[in-house]
């Protein structure tokens, strides 16, 4: 199965993603390639396989992605065609991590093989608060970011699951508990 999980940025995704991670070591994540600055505490290969642009368009010409998105300031994000296929080839649980527009290339590409899983936030102010929090954008960046808040919420119906993350334990098992479902019937 392919478990992608999206939602606005700062809504809390890779936080609960990260718990899931470290509670499922059969669940493989699906690193993306990056043209973002990496962050303090972020690893190459890890978190992300960070590259220039120009690594990234080559990787574009050669058909290397399953989907990309150009987002924010104009850093591009790329699913791996090859990462995730190797998985799934093996008979492995794949976790990505997407925007919504990834997600949804995604399950057109893969069908019901893939399970689409919405984390909302309670409101855009909480997330809006928690980027700031996190300090890992300037304010001009975090306004980009919340720029994209209502075009991503409006594809919620799209999705098969919808997890609300005020409570983070409460997310997290909510997730485990989607996952389990799915275990379950392998
Ligand atoms: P995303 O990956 O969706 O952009 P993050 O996981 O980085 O978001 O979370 C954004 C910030 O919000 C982080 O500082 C994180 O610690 C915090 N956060 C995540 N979930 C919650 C929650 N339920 N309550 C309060 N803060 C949260
Ligand atoms: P961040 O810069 O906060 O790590 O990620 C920004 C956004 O890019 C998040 O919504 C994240 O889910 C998304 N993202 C990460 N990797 C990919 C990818 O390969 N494809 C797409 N479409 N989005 C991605």
């Amino acid at each position: 199965m392919l478990f992608v999980v999206s939602a606005p940025s700062g809504s809390g995704k890779t936080t609960i993603v990260n718990e899931i991670l470290k509670n499922n070591e059969d669940i493989i994540f699906s690193v993306s390639a990056a043209t973002r600055k990496i962050r303090s505490g972020e690893i190459h290969g890890k978190d992300y396989f960070f590259m220039t642009v120009g690594e990234f368009k080559k990787k574009i010409e050669n058909n290397e992605f399953i989907e990309y998105e150009k987002i924010f300031d104009g850093n591009y994000y790329g699913t791996l065609k090859k990462f995730v296929d190797d998985c799934v080839n093996q008979g492995k649980d794949v976790l990505l991590d997407l925007d919504v527009l990834g997600a949804l290339s995604v399950k057109k590409y893969y069908g019901n093989q893939a399970v689409l899983i919405f984390i909302k936030p309670p409101a855009r102010d909480v997330v809006k608060q928690r980027l700031l929090k996190r300090k890992t954008e300037s304010p001009e960046q975090i306004e980009k970011r919340l720029s994209r808040f209502d075009i991503e919420m409006a594809k919620i119906k799209e999705f098969n699951y919808i997890i609300l993350n005020d409570n983070l334990q409460d997310a997290i098992d909510e997730l485990q508990k989607i996952i389990n479902k799915y275990k379950n019937k392998n």
